[in-house]
């Protein structure tokens, strides 16, 4: 391959694997999941608008540099990904870079929590195989998501790290743009980047974690992106708060600070917010209910309910097969009209050999990962029949045609269940809308997702987070790391000298 074409300036070399994972869910991820998602390969990643990729190439378009595509491989999270799949994409990237001459640059779309089989450190392993390649010299810029697990050999080996700031996550173009700027200025304007990463084992839920409104990750993200404002020596500013839902050492949030060739001010301006963040640790503790003592509440008021059940969240890699908050609806609401979506491939198999209207005897949920409870036996009515297929609207994939595969509609008694065979990010409901359905009429609603649902269901008063079994819980005391042992809130003496890391570049 060629890619000296166009532009002589030098190659700018891009690509990356981005989805998160979650290592207590069994839901393995393949190449199939990239195949549903985005799976790019060579010039096709030059053609894409939207996104981190789409921001990155409105501006290194504009230089002098050629680009050279290698893959860009992005999904909806899973669990972890298999040896095959990261090995066989990681190739394809590893070989595309060592045909190409006159490399200047590496700009690197990922993550930061992707986890294989057998490696930990996803990104890390990338940015390291990749420096090995180029040498010392050469600039690479890695974007991340905020819930990136940010490690030593992620930070000592890459030029510059961007996260994105915003959750719920409507910056990865402009994330884009931020990381395709610095990587312009360090080839164009000389600035020589210094990172400094402090973090603290402070293991949270997205549940209070949005960066809008009052909630104490806003305030951390907001008073760390003063500092750009207030020092022109301060290049760039990331608060990353980490998937909690990986099993690695080290794991943590903090601020990740960039300067003009200044260490100093890097690590006293990161050191001085990781601080702060760790202060105000107690209140991203959320309040909970059980699924029964909700729905008794719901009952009891006038308003439509949202039962949050975050801990099948498919966007935080589980598998979205839990019926714990279905299971209560049956016992105390059945003739209520409610809304819960259930992901089962099984059950799907089963009544693809019926037609709308006709009744159908299925064992639902915990048909992917049992871990977390049983299936119940229902006799359904088929309401509606679906390809699955629906449109984002908004977010990481906006505009992209999202696949839920086969899908039913089916009722028992008056809760609706939406079936279907795969997982997939939720942003706008648009699962839901893909349905036909109309939301507002349903007195409870099932959300699987910590905080993405606030996009549609903003006039919503009463809103419970339940505290349902499941990978991804609304509380990290309820995890079973093997890895991690001192964090909070597991441990809630610990002191910030005590637990306190970093790393620069
Ligand atoms: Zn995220």
């Amino acid at each position: 391959m060629n890619t000296q074409i166009g532009n002589n300036s030098g190659n700018i070399i891009m690509g990356g694997i981005l989805t998160e994972c979650n290592e207590f869910s069994i839901n393995l991820m393949t190449q199939e999941n990239f195949d549903r998602y985005e799976y790019f390969e060579d010039e096709k990643i030059l053609t894409l608008k939207n996104g981190v990729v789409g921001g990155m190439l409105s501006i290194l378009n504009k230089t002098p540099f050629n680009i050279s595509p290698t893959v860009f491989a992005s999904c909806s999270p899973g669990g972890v990904i298999t040896d095959e799949c990261y090995f066989n994409i990681k190739d394809k990237i590893i070989s595309k870079i060592e045909k190409v001459k006159d490399i200047k640059a590496i700009i690197l779309p990922m993550h930061g929590a992707a986890v294989t089989e057998t490696i930990g450190d996803l990104e890390g392993d990338m940015v390291t195989s990749i420096r090995k390649i180029v040498g010392p010299e050469i600039p690479i810029v890695v974007t991340l998501d905020l819930h990136a697990h940010v490690t030593e050999e992620m930070v000592s080996q890459s030029s510059a790290i961007i996260a994105w700031e915003t959750y719920p996550h409507l910056d990865p173009y402009e994330t884009g743009i931020r990381g395709a700027k610095i990587l312009q200025s360090i080839l164009e304007d000389n600035i020589k980047p210094t990172m400094f990463f402090s973090k603290v084992p402070l293991l949270h839920s997205a549940i209070n974690a949005s960066t809008f409104g009052n909630t104490p990750f806003a305030k951390s993200m907001n008073n760390l992106k003063e500092e750009e404002k207030n020092n022109k020596d301060v290049l760039s500013t990331s608060f990353i708060h980490v998937d909690p839902y990986i099993d690695q050492k080290f794991m943590g949030g903090g601020a990740i600070v960039i300067t003009n060739n200044n260490l100093n001010l890097a690590e006293e301006i990161s050191l001085k917010h990781t601080k702060d963040y760790w202060d105000r640790r107690q209140e991203f503790e959320p309040n909970l209910y059980k699924p029964d003592e909700a729905i008794l509440k719901g009952l009891s008021k006038k308003e439509n309910i949202l039962l949050v059940e975050t801990a099948d969240a498919c966007g935080g890699g589980a598998a979205g097969d839990s019926v714990n908050a279905l299971k209560k609806l049956i016992d105390l609401s059945a003739n209520q009209k409610s809304l819960v979506h259930v992901v089962d491939p099984e059950a799907i198999k089963k009544l693809e050999d019926y037609d709308v209207g006709q009744k159908c005897e299925i064992n639902l949920g915990h048909n992917i990962d049992n871990q977390w409870g049983y299936p119940i036996k229902i006799k359904v009515k088929i309401e509606k029949i679906t390809d699955g297929q629906f449109t984002y609207n908004g977010g990481i994939w906006n505009g992209m045609v999202g696949n839920m595969g086969p899908s039913v509609l089916v009722t028992y008694k008056k809760i609706h269940i939406i079936i279907s065979s795969y997982g997939t990010y939720e942003w706008n409901c648009e699962q839901f809308l893909s349905f036909n359905l109309d939301l507002d009429s349903f007195k409870f609603i099932v959300v699987k997702n910590p905080m993405n649902y606030k996009n549609s269901f903003k006039h919503y008063k009463e809103i419970y987070v339940l505290d349902t079994p499941g990978p991804t819980p609304p509380t990290c005391k309820h995890l079973k790391f093997k890895k991690m042992n001192n964090y909070f809130p597991k441990n809630t003496d610990l002191k910030f000298e005590d637990i306190l890391l970093c790393y620069h570049n």
